[in-house]
């Protein structure tokens, strides 16, 4: 049971943390921050927030746990404006998509005791939806999310973090800070790269109202993501800029099979490119299918 959580950063993922902890009765009062005053209001009145605070500060202090759920390059000065304010037991966590650069912000603002107390995480769930309105109860269930522990974590702290999440219906996996900006970089972040890429580049097509006029389910599946909040992919590409400039890369070598297959009319080439990767997508998402 949480006694106080303080959230900062009121949209998708800290409103549903939010939501799914007051659902199941495990958290007393929770008190958020974030940088516009019509977002704390707005999430007051969802019920994401008991109690808005003018600052992340406030918002920490006397808190048991406390979860940053900001774009990642807002978390380095959020670490560092509530450095001072921390209780010395509080279980500090976040949900940012990249953890390499928000641990090296933890690290530069927190003291070597708030340090040890900083688990940092990542859950696997979202939507391309974001601010408060987007938050919902059951975003978490059966989602994994990641913890990338440092070695100064005590275990207490981590196994707090792993309850936390736990308790809202996620399955958490532990995995290096490294590993996992790489993995994600080729998961999450160069899908998302393709997607918007793929949407700016039909929209500066001179047929592009024509273009987009015949698009057709395919299209609407692909670049849903390109929905996505910018801000927050902003981050998220430059943060993790040394393992997506090499995925992209890979990919753009890929692309560039692809274009020579076809130029050479190879269609067997493009056929055994494509049922190769059919199968490995097939397998991901119906291996039934894939077995018959
Ligand atoms: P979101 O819906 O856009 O919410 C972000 C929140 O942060 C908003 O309440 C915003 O409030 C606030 N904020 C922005 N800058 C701030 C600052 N400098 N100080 C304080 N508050 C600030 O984003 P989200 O989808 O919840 O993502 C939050 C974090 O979770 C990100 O780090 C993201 O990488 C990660 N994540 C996202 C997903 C996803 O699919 N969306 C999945 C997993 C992890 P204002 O409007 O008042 O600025």
């Amino acid at each position: 049971m949480i006694n106080r959580l303080a959230l900062i950063g009121l949209g998708l993922i800290g409103g549903s943390l939010s939501l799914a902890l007051k659902e199941r009765g495990l958290v007393g009062e929770v008190v958020g921050y974030s940088r516009q005053l019509q977002t704390r209001l707005r999430a007051r009145e969802l019920g994401l927030i008991d109690r808005p605070v003018d600052s992340a500060a406030e918002a920490v202090r006397g808190a048991d746990v406390v979860f940053i759920a900001t774009p990642v390059q807002a978390m380095a000065s959020v670490f560092a404006e509530i450095a001072p304010e921390l209780d010395p037991h509080a279980l500090i966590t976040d949900g940012g998509s990249v953890k390499g650069s928000v641990v090296a912000a933890a690290k530069t603002a927190l003291s070597p005791a708030q340090w040890g107390q900083f688990v940092p995480g990542h859950p696997i769930a979202g939507t391309e939806r974001s601010g408060p309105d987007a938050a919902f109860a059951s975003l978490f269930v059966d989602h994994r999310v990641i913890l990338t522990p440092i070695n100064e974590n005590a275990p207490e702290m981590v196994a707090r973090a792993v309850d936390l999440w736990q308790s809202v219906g996620a399955v958490v996996e532990q995995m290096s800070v490294q590993h996992h900006d790489h993995v994600l970089a080729a998961t999450s972040h160069l899908p998302h790269l393709a997607a918007f890429g793929l949407v700016s580049a039909l929209s500066r097509l001179e047929e592009r109202y024509e273009v987009f006029r015949y698009a057709a389910g395919g299209f609407r599946d692909f670049s849903r993501i390109a929905s996505s909040d910018p801000q927050m992919w902003r981050d998220i590409c430059v943060a993790n800029r040394d393992e997506l400039l090499p995925m992209l890369d890979h990919y753009l070598v890929e692309l560039n099979r692809l274009r020579q297959l076809i130029e050479a009319r190879d269609s067997a080439g493009v056929e055994k490119l494509f049922a190769d990767a059919k199968a490995v997508r097939d397998a991901l998402y119906c291996p039934a299918t894939s077995q018959s």
